[in-house]
């Protein structure tokens, strides 16, 4: 399988409650080198940027305010097959239909409170490692 990189993003909810530390833990326990990774507190402007896809969604509003409530820790992180690999790691989209031992079974609280976000494409993890780190930022 190739190696490739993905956005990971722990969400506000798992930062408030210092589950920061659990998480990467998983991450890196399931083979993923975090190959870029900082905290950050999105703008409105910037998660609005980054969830352009979601505008339409009726959700839209209570996301961006999820996301902006407080900092989130962004990373990229590389493995074989890396989007797959961290999407099935996650878990499903609501916790409650999470399997056991996923990040979101573990962490998640609802369907909007689910403790990290996972780049769905090769093609969407590329530009959305880039929306968050310039290259020289990633490490070799
Ligand atoms: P993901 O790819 O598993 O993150 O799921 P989606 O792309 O469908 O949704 C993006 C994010 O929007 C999710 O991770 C949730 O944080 C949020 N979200 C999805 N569905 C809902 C919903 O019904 N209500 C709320 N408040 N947030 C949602």
């Amino acid at each position: 399988m190739a190696v490739e990189r993905t956005l990971g993003i722990i969400k506000p909810d798992a930062v408030e409650k210092n589950n920061i530390g659990g998480i990467l833990a998983m991450t890196e326990g399931d083979g993923f080198v975090i190959k870029a990774m900082k905290m950050v507190r999105l703008s409105v402007p910037q998660a609005e940027g980054f969830y352009a896809v979601h505008k339409e969604r009726p959700f839209f509003g209570e996301l961006i305010e999820f996301m902006t409530r407080g900092p989130v820790v962004v990373m990229a992180l590389e493995a074989d097959g890396a989007v797959k690999k961290w999407r099935d790691l996650m878990g499903a989209t609501n916790p409650a239909e999470a399997p056991e031992g996923t990040i979101r079974k573990s962490f998640g609280t609802n369907i909007g409170e689910n403790a990290t976000h996972g780049s769905d494409s090769l093609d969407n993890a590329r530009i959305e490692v880039n929306y968050f780190f310039p290259g020289f930022e990633v490490g070799i």
